[in-house]
């Protein structure tokens, strides 16, 4: 018997849209000034990080926000502002991306990993049986592609135990659960404005916070030297005296350039959130009625953004697992799997993260040997991503009909 034709896919997986000419001459403007760091303003004018910070908070209903130089800086600045000690413990995801635990290590904290479930988020069962044995009093959820867990669940297990929450919402800006947005469950909460994400100023970060105490010690930690009164969504000055000799100076600013371009991709973020999940319901529809290819179904309560998707494949053995992505690579379509016993790309295992003690984890090792992931770049067209789901479906009957 002959393999079934597989077609081609010409377009890049790597490919983000161009920044908008609203952004760019924002960002000429900016540089025309020759005023770049964040506190060198001219008399009277409030500067783009500035503006960029008030406005993320306001989109949110948040208090306050901080600018960052990368989505990792906020997590590790989050977790000093909220007082992580050497070698305390934090709990997080088993399927997260290196830079969580990195952040919590980075923190001086010792991560203790939390399993996943088929449908790609935290184990509450597991994640209660880890507080009581850790006694660990802090949780940095990491929304893991994108996937909300029950959080009325979730803040009732935290709530019992008096966890607090800090949320990683590198995958998660613009999603929310029950109506609530993601960002605003956590006493502080990260974004990242990476390439990759939602909004993209090629490096960057987001924290958000309605507690005063923390968000002077993070502001301070991100290196505000005492020019904090500069801040406009940042807690009353009087807040910062009983803090500003005690804190670190930990340099990670945003700059004014990167925040004026991503000021206007804000605004169009709602946008760009109907534009994902109109991809992703194509991509998913073309894998529907795959034999033994599963994508997690999305809860009613997840306002979910799709710029990527998530599938588990049931039947394969490592090699098969290789030979399928590599088919589809040669088809023109990019696949990852989670599954991958070395490193790779962006992407990498619980078990080779050496620096850390992971314990066993046997319900993430084997969700993970089935789990594939595809972005969704929003320079790819709708009707492509038929297109990529049937390639995604013949490559996969074509690694079958090879075995
Ligand atoms: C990208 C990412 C981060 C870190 O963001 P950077 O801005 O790249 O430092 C954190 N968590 C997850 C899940 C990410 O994908």
């Amino acid at each position: 018997m002959t393999a079934p034709e597989i077609p081609v896919f010409r377009g890049s997986f790597t490919q983000q849209e161009p920044i908008s000419e609203t952004a760019i001459e924002q960002a000429v403007a900016v540089m025309r000034t020759g005023r770049l760091h964040r506190y060198n303003v001219a008399e009277g004018e409030t500067s783009q990080t500035n503006l960029l910070e008030t406005e993320f908070a306001e989109s949110l209903g948040m208090s306050y926000c901080l600018a960052c130089a990368s989505g990792g800086y906020a997590l590790h600045v989050a977790l000093k502002a909220l007082g992580i000690q050497p070698g305390q413990k934090v709990l997080t995801n088993a399927f997260t991306l290196s830079p969580v635990p990195g952040a919590i290590h980075n923190a001086g904290g010792s991560p203790v990993l939390v399993e996943t479930t088929e449908s790609l988020v935290l184990d509450l069962v597991d994640l209660e049986r880890k507080i009581l044995a850790s006694g660990a009093k802090v949780l940095m959820l990491s929304h893991m592609r994108g996937h909300l867990v029950d959080m009325d669940a979730l803040m009732q297990v935290l709530s019992d135990h008096d966890v607090a929450l800090v949320e990683d919402c590198a995958h998660t800006m613009g999603a929310s659960w029950n109506g609530k947005a993601s960002g605003t469950y956590g006493i502080v909460s990260c974004f990242s404005t990476q390439t990759y994400k939602h909004i993209n100023s090629g490096e960057g970060g987001l924290l958000v916070s309605n507690d005063e105490a923390l968000m002077a010690r993070a502001t301070l930690m991100s290196g505000s030297y005492m020019l904090y009164a500069n801040h406009d969504a940042a807690p009353d000055e009087s807040f910062f005296d009983s803090h500003k000799y005690e804190t670190p100076n930990y340099s990670g600013r945003m700059d004014n350039l990167r925040a004026a371009i991503l000021r206007p991709q804000l605004s169009a973020l709602s946008e760009n959130v109907d534009r994902w999940n109109k991809r992703y319901r194509v991509l998913e529809n073309a894998l529907a009625g795959v034999n033994n290819l599963h994508v997690p179904p999305r809860p009613d309560k997840e306002l979910f953004v799709g710029s990527s998707l998530q599938f588990l494949v049931e039947d394969l053995d490592n090699s098969d697992a290789q030979t399928f992505v590599d088919t589809c690579a040669q088809h023109g379509v990019s696949i990852k799997w989670f599954g991958a016993p070395e490193p790779h790309g962006y992407t990498s295992r619980f078990d080779s993260w050496h620096y850390l003690d992971a314990g066993d984890l046997p319900r993430s090792k084997q969700i993970l040997s089935e789990l594939f992931d595809i972005r969704i770049p929003l320079s790819i067209s709708v009707s492509d991503y038929e297109l990529i789901g049937n390639i995604i479906a013949a490559s996969l009957r074509s690694v079958r009909h090879r075995t």
